[in-house]
């Protein structure tokens, strides 16, 4: 491809709608452009990196049986309606005008609705159908460029089966292969929430990658894989246990001191010698929590631990029920349910509300002052803490999904009557997965990952062109003679060439695009080295330049490319 005639339109300054690397340098590299919030169009360089994706995506799902559809984006409202998603999306799904249609955020129903109408006896399972296809939503705070869009390129998979057996193999090849697929495309993942084993259960796996872009915060432990989001997360962190000497209750006037660190301030006490009370309402009645100092409730833990509606209590309930303020709320005397963070069990000693206004308790000891007390793992890990598995430092940090597998069950089949015959002749419902990957994520992700300050830094695998061959002086005819040998004989040994053969721009233009559009190999050729009948390669990934004669360009390339750049 020559330069010259392609579409390129690299910038030099950071477009000031962005803020994530990959989405600068996506818009600076000339590989996409914003049309309206979320949604861009992938300009020539960044299309060629999308089909490389989903080539690796289409050869793998291939390998485990897949089947490749390619379903309508617009779909009749009807469909969705069977399985009240029309519903359950809400503002997320697209309506076109005149509502009787709407495009397709995913493609649960219209699968589903193809495997009613042809999946009927247990000779026809298993079957994988995938394709990749736009999905439109309207993500209500689109961002992070291709990473957040209204309208995406995902590929989606479903498996049909008859039995749990059949769905857990399924799922587990979908596993093997997204592993496949993002270690070919060079990411560096990590794996969250591993299936639950429940037999034709509900198991499902997130591909992530970490990324200041992320809008999921996890816990990972590098040492043995543990990772899950932090709503969930657990660590090996001690409790604080009980001191020797135990003391006794004692009431101590706390004038206006309302949170945890006044308190410690005003006492000369530390964080770890405090219980901190919160009120919650579950099901209508109140519940008390306490956290060690100034943790705070992880309401995700705490919903999962009470099950059903949960709410902060309004501050005039909080006196209604304890005849206190927010601040000075304590265990004793408290009249309804207690539950404390495991960091608190059996813990003595401790400064607490004393429910009256401006009062606080010293002294208080959970197993004396505090009866019928339940204990729960109500907080959120942070970095450092041990892995729960192997007591390894954990990391919490932000992460993007790059894709998710998930066992759907019988939800879609039930609700849209997709049913088939077993061998007895007697109606089952079709046992169902769906498998997600966002190409367009893929491609961001790996720039994240794959950057310096200068630009992206492709690997073989997803680049746009192997070879970037820059003319320095093209006005000067032996420059030019040799760029097009050179042109043609890389051209003919298999190599993707983007050949910069614009005669207007200076080599400092030709040098920054080249290493801001990021191809594995730079091929420089200038009059002046020319003259010893040599040419210049530089390996983007690792800086190295070379000195090549002409005629041993072509080995010298291929071995570069096997030992340097394959790597
Ligand atoms: P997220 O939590 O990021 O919104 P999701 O759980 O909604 O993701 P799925 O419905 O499981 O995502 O979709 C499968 C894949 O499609 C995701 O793993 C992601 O790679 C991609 N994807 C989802 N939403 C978007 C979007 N708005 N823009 C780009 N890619 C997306
Ligand atoms: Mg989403």
């Amino acid at each position: 491809m020559r330069f010259s005639k392609s579409f390129i339109p690299t910038l030099r300054e950071t477009p000031s709608e962005a803020v994530v690397t990959s989405h600068i340098l996506m818009l600076r590299s000339g590989m996409i452009r914003m049309v309206a919030a979320g949604i861009y169009s992938f300009l020539p360089t960044g299309y060629r990196v999308i089909r490389k994706i989903s080539e690796i995506i289409r050869e793998e799902m291939n390998a485990i049986g897949g089947q490749e559809f390619h379903l309508p984006a617009l779909n009749p409202k009807e469909i969705w309606e069977e399985t009240g998603r029309v519903e359950a999306f809400g503002d997320i799904l697209f309506h076109v005008k005149n509502r009787e249609y709407v495009l397709a955020p995913t493609h649960e129903e219209i699968m589903t609705f193809h495997a009613r109408n042809v999946l009927k006896s247990y000779k026809d399972f298993p079957q994988i159908w995938y394709q990749i296809q736009t999905k439109f939503r309207n993500e209500p705070r689109p961002r992070s460029g291709v990473i957040r869009g209204r309208q995406f390129l995902m590929k989606d998979a479903y498996s049909f089966d008859i039995s749990p057996e059949g769905l857990d193999k399924s799922y587990e090849l979908h596993d093997q292969a997204y592993r496949k697929i993002f270690d070919r495309c060079g990411l560096k993942y990590f794996v969250v929430g591993a299936s639950s084993g429940a037999m034709g259960g509900s198991g499902s796996e997130e591909f992530m990658v970490k990324s200041d872009a992320g809008e999921d915060t996890v816990a990972h432990c590098d040492n043995c894989g543990y990772a899950a989001n932090v709503e969930v997360a657990e660590s090996k962190v001690p409790s604080r246990g009980r001191e020797e000497k135990n003391e006794e209750l004692k009431e101590i006037h706390t004038p206006n001191i309302r949170s945890i660190n006044e308190l410690c301030e005003f006492l000369k006490i530390k964080e770890t010698q405090c219980a901190k009370s919160r009120i919650y309402v579950h099901l209508g009645k109140p519940v008390l929590i306490f956290m060690l100092g100034n943790e705070e409730v992880n309401e995700s833990k705490l919903v999962k631990y009470l099950g059903g509606a949960v709410r902060p209590a309004h501050p005039e309930e909080l006196v209604e029920l304890t005849g206190a303020e927010a601040g000075s709320i304590g265990p004793v005397g408290f009249n309804g349910r207690i539950i404390a963070d495991l960091r608190l069990k059996d813990a003595n000693n401790l400064y607490g509300g004393a429910n009256k206004t401006d009062y606080h308790y010293g002294g208080i000891d959970f197993t004396r002052d505090a009866k019928n007390i339940e204990y729960a793992d109500l907080r959120r890990v942070v970095s450092e803490e041990g892995c729960i598995k192997c007591n390894s430092p954990l990391q919490v940090f932000t992460a993007i999904e790059l894709g998710h597998i998930f066992k759907l069950g019988t939800k879609y089949s039930e609700a849209m009557g997709a049913m088939f015959l077993d061998e007895k002749g007697e109606e089952h419902p079709i046992i169902m997965g769906s498998y997600g990957i966002g190409a367009d994520r893929v491609m961001a992700c790996f720039i994240e990952q794959h950057h310096d300050e200068k630009g992206i830094i492709w690997d073989t695998a997803l680049a746009p062109f192997h070879v970037h061959l820059m003319g320095l002086n093209l006005k000067n005819e032996e420059v030019a003679k040799a760029c097009e040998e050179i042109y043609k004989s890389l051209t003919d040994n298999s190599f993707d060439v983007l050949f910069d053969d614009r005669n207007d721009a200076q080599a400092g233009v030709k040098f920054n695009d080249a290493d801001l559009l990021g191809m594995p190999l730079q091929i420089i050729v200038g009059d002046r080295k020319l003259k010893t009948n040599q040419v210049e390669v530089k390996i983007r990934k690792t800086g190295e330049r070379f000195d090549v004669e002409l005629d041993k360009l072509m080995p010298k390339l291929k071995e570069i490319w096997r030992d340097t750049v394959l790597k």
